[in-house]
């Protein structure tokens, strides 16, 4: 694809998305301002990121660590100021890679890994707490009565600003059938006065705003299939 329909491409994806989040925040009653567009950028190339960054995207989400750093590293000299959240699951041994190319985490799910990314850390760093709201077996993420543990570990650590919840929704054919997952990640955010409920993804971004969600994590809607 040349670079000038890449960019159309991508910016009428953004285009969409935006639309799409205004409507649902029209349904629930919300300010289209309190909810973070994430454009998950993994399977992309550099210029996909640099095209949705001229779309007016400052937030990106990615989920291997290898294929990030680079990425990110690329993307910054190619002139993308953005910031860079890690939204797939993360080893404690990649911790201190990862508190330095990132700087909100998405997927902190263990007392072992808070505890790795609080001494990584190289400034304080915005981390969320994956709960596998659904309990699904194959799925990462804390039990949801693990989450009062965590919530006090991590804000016992003087490296973490613990900001919010993060939950990926089971697979459905309907998005309504995953409505009650958000709201009890909202429920359970609710619990703890945390503020950021990290859910939705392409599929069912729409539903997740309705149930309160202030990052939404984007990927085929704004850069179609993933190649990779
Ligand atoms: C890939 C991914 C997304 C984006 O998924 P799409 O279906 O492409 O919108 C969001 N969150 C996580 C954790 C992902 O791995």
């Amino acid at each position: 694809m040349s670079a000038v329909a890449l960019q159309q491409d991508v910016e009428a994806g953004v285009e969409r998305v935006r639309e799409r989040m205004t409507r649902a925040c029209q349904r629930a009653g919300r300010d289209p301002d309190s909810v973070t567009l994430v454009a998950v950028s993994k399977g992309q190339p550099v210029e996909a990121i640099r095209a949705a960054y001229a779309g007016g995207l400052r937030h990106f989400g990615e989920n291997r660590i290898q294929e990030a750093v680079p990425k990110i590293e690329a993307a910054r000299n190619a002139g993308v100021e953005a910031t860079w959240h890690l939204v797939g699951h993360l080893q404690s041994n990649k911790a201190k890679v990862a508190a330095s190319a990132f700087d909100v985490i998405h997927s902190a799910d263990s007392a072992k890994l808070l505890a790795r990314l609080d001494g990584a850390a190289p400034a304080p760093r915005d981390v969320l707490l994956q709960v596998n709201v659904a309990a699904e077996p194959q799925k990462q993420g804390a039990a949801p009565d693990a989450v009062e543990t965590l919530v006090e570990a991590a804000r016992e650590a003087a490296n973490l600003r613990l900001r919010g919840l993060m939950t990926i929704a089971p697979m459905a054919t309907d998005p309504e059938d995953v409505r009650p997952v958000f709201r009890d990640l909202r429920e359970l955010a609710e619990r703890f006065s945390l503020e950021e409920l990290s859910m939705g993804m392409t599929d069912d971004f729409e539903v997740a705003i309705e149930e309160g969600a202030t990052l939404v994590r984007v990927g085929r809607a704004i850069f179609g299939e993933r190649t990779t």
